[in-house]
């Protein structure tokens, strides 16, 4: 292990570790100062939300660790209660079994990511979709049990017909925000934006809580801001798409940035011999197959890089490279070439590199 460099272990590929200087997580801009003495972060980590969380602090009074752990334990409840498929009563499954078209009351928090969401959605052509949700419970990757068997054209015809995110609108006024659709069977999945939700979620409770330096990852979203207990700023390191432990490709300072990976490498399962990825390609119904194993976006916020790095893995890496190139993205994709593993880099990641 790399000193001063801290790990994140995902459920599908990689270890990531980031850092940034939080532009626009937060009004504030009280620039963080390192701490004064040498000393051992604080980590309050656990699960949720099917995965990890894990927040580490530096220069925070140890004695605030249990009104801490309560505040984020608060936070990350509040979030699954909104947005999980996986809870029947959370106001996006509640949302997902009405079968109406009357606007919905949602609250703000998830008003802004689903117009986000539909914003990338749209940036990607359609490559990035919240309302595929029939499609990933088909393929056995939503809160249903997995297939035995691959689904036929027909069945992944008619889960099609009941996606698109011209049914899905979100309404903003004064009085409040709501979710619409015009679709009966239309079922909202936000799980490939949900971890970047909840981890910028926990940097903003860092932030009203007037902590400056913080390191919060939830699955494989992370945010970081300022200094480690060491004084330098907080690493993250992307692991190589192998089993070996700790195999780094590459290390970045975050400066306040969120980052997130999606993968294919394991998350997966198999079916006669065949590989399905939990990531389906909304235009083919079908999960996605092509050489393209990992995508890594690092965005102003871990939402936006947790909404590209899907999207960004839906449209395989030359066409994840064009995107990039246009939108300015700070990318990073691992391909598998044959035996090997060849990766990608845009001129916006490099500028994060940190050498290890
Ligand atoms: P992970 O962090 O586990 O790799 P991602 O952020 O990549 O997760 O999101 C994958 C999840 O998003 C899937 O399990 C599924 O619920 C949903 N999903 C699958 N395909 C798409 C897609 N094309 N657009 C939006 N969400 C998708
Ligand atoms: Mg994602």
């Amino acid at each position: 292990m790399l000193s001063g460099t801290t790990w994140f272990t995902r459920r599908t590929l990689h270890q990531a570790l980031f850092l940034g200087s939080f532009t626009l997580l937060s009004a504030c801009n009280d620039a963080p100062t390192a701490p004064n003495a040498a000393s051992q972060p604080l980590v309050i980590e656990g699960k949720t939300m099917g995965t990890f969380y894990r927040v580490s602090l530096a220069g925070v009074d140890p004695q605030e660790e249990a009104s801490l752990r309560e505040a984020i334990t608060a936070q990350l409840a509040k979030d699954d209660g909104e947005i999980s498929t996986y809870k029947p009563h959370s106001v996006l499954s509640r949302f997902n079994q009405y079968t109406g078209n009357e606007p919905q009351p949602v609250s703000a928090d998830m008003a802004d990511l689903v117009v986000c969401a539909l914003r990338i959605g749209a940036l990607t052509k359609g490559a990035m979709d919240i309302t595929v949700g029939p499609l990933v419970n088909l393929w056995g990757f939503g809160p249903e049990k997995q297939p035995v068997k691959e689904p036929g054209q027909q069945q992944i015809d008619q889960a099609k017909a009941q996606t698109g995110l011209q049914h899905l609108t979100v309404i903003h006024k004064a009085e409040g925000q709501w979710l619409q659709k015009d679709l009966p069977g239309l079922y909202v999945d936000l799980s490939t934006v949900g971890e970047g939700y909840a981890t910028d979620n926990l940097a903003r409770l860092m932030e009203r809580r007037g902590i400056r330096n913080y390191l919060v990852s939830v699955g494989g979203a992370v945010v970081s801001r300022g200094y480690n207990g060491q004084g330098k700023p907080w690493r993250v390191a992307i692991q190589k798409p192998t089993d070996r432990e700790n195999a780094v490709q590459a290390i970045v300072d975050l400066q306040g940035h969120g980052i997130s990976t999606s993968g294919s490498y394991r998350n997966y399962y198999e079916v006669d011999g065949k590989r399905f990825s939990h990531i389906i390609d909304p235009a083919t119904g079908r999960p996605i197959t092509h050489k393209l194993v990992s995508a890594t976006v690092i965005s102003p916020t871990a939402t936006e890089a947790d909404g590209w790095d899907t999207g960004l893995m839906v449209l395989g890496t030359e066409k994840a490279l064009a995107l990039a190139k246009q939108h300015g993205l700070a990318v990073y994709l691992i391909s598998k070439e044959g035996d090997r593993f060849k990766t990608y880099m845009s001129p916006q990641f490099q500028a994060f590199l940190v050498n290890p």
